[in-house]
């Protein structure tokens, strides 16, 4: 029987790839700091412990796995990661990861370790403009992330890389833009966008407002959680080793991303722009090297996601109000 490692199981993307890895047969033990927020986990094993810790790395990784997936990392949208407040913690803690769950991989002989690097490593003066930003994987050099929360993921991208080159492993590295869907953080300061949004409206009185942070003409794409996990799968099982975005190639700004999910809401709603983080003025995934290297590149349609999470988002806010009367 095949055998995986999930590393932040108990997180957003960690936990679907959980779920999806046992749908496949696969025998799954997860680790993380916490059990998946929303529903019980579907491993076989969950270990609860602090990947920072040596101990714990070499405790998790005490056999041979055939995959192990590496996506613990302190992270979060906009509002924690451009601050500038939690820089060092970032630094730290996602490094300090990286550095021992790879090293522990090594001792085990363990070939294959998926790595989930982000479109945050790209320089942010290729991001300035909203209609063109670039993202080809080779402009990551010379290189200049608008966060530190990009660094420390370009250093890792390339911890992983040289790990293949030096140890003969086969490590596999995507950059992922902008994951979303349910069971997603979707309030506390940590979620992104999409999900942000998606409270606000579900929030609001019909003939409200809801608030956009910047002047909302900031441009993203956003990649529905079951087009990330079939892209994951398929570069962890293929000959390339990356890096290669992981993302969507529908741009919009966050206006319009507002304006589609209030259409999905049915609700009647202003928009209110306030100043807040924005992170760059524009972002896309640019896919041509994940087409010609894995044959796929997503292609499911930006609202057909946001409806299924806006309706998961607006079950969690209900749900929140019921227990508040
Ligand atoms: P998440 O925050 O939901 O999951 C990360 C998990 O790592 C959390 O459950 C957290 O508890 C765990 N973790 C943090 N520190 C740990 C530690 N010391 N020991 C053990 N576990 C620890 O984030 P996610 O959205 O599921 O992202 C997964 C990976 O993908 C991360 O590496 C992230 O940087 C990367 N990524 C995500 C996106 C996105 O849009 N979601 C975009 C680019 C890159």
């Amino acid at each position: 029987m095949k055998t995986a490692l999930v590393c932040g199981a108990g997180g957003f993307i960690g936990s679907h790839l959980v779920n999806e890895l046992k749908r496949q047969g696969v025998w799954v033990r997860g680790v993380d700091l916490k059990f998946p927020s929303f529903s019980p986990t579907a491993a076989d094993d969950f270990v609860i412990g602090d990947l920072r810790e040596q101990t714990v790395c070499r405790a998790v990784v005490d056999r041979r796995f055939d995959e192990v997936y590496q996506l613990a990392a302190d992270m979060g949208g906009a509002g924690y990661i451009f601050t500038g407040e939690n820089d060092a913690d970032i630094m730290h803690n996602s490094a300090t990861i990286n550095l021992n769950m790879l090293e522990a991989c090594r001792c085990r002989n363990i070939k294959r370790v998926f790595y989930s690097s982000s479109a945050c490593i790209y320089p942010a003066h290729n991001q300035e403009d909203p209609d063109k930003p670039v993202t080809r994987e080779d402009s990551a050099y010379p290189a200049y992330p608008d966060s530190e929360y990009g660094w420390e993921k370009l250093f890792s991208e390339r911890l992983y890389l040289a790990y293949n080159r030096n140890h003969g492993m086969e490590c596999r590295v995507a950059r992922y833009h902008n994951i979303f869907g349910p069971e997603g953080t979707w309030e506390g300061g940590k979620e992104k966008a999409p999900a942000a949004l998606c409270r606000k409206v579900a929030e609001a009185q019909d003939k409200g407002e809801i608030e956009i942070w910047g002047d909302g003409a900031q441009t993203r794409s956003f990649l529905y959680i079951d087009e990330c996990l079939k892209g994951t799968l398929r570069l962890m099982r293929s000959s390339f080793e990356g890096p290669v975005n992981i993302g969507s190639e529908e741009m919009v700004t966050i206006n319009q991303l507002a304006d589609m999910i209030i259409a999905i809401s049915g609700k009647s709603l202003k928009t209110r722009h306030i100043p807040g983080p924005q992170g760059v003025r524009g972002r896309n995934s640019h896919n041509d090297l994940l087409r010609e290297r894995l044959g796929w590149a997503p292609d499911e349609p930006l609202h057909a996601g946001l409806a299924r999470t806006y309706g998961w988002i607006a079950a969690q806010v209900e749900r929140t109000r019921g227990r508040n009367h």
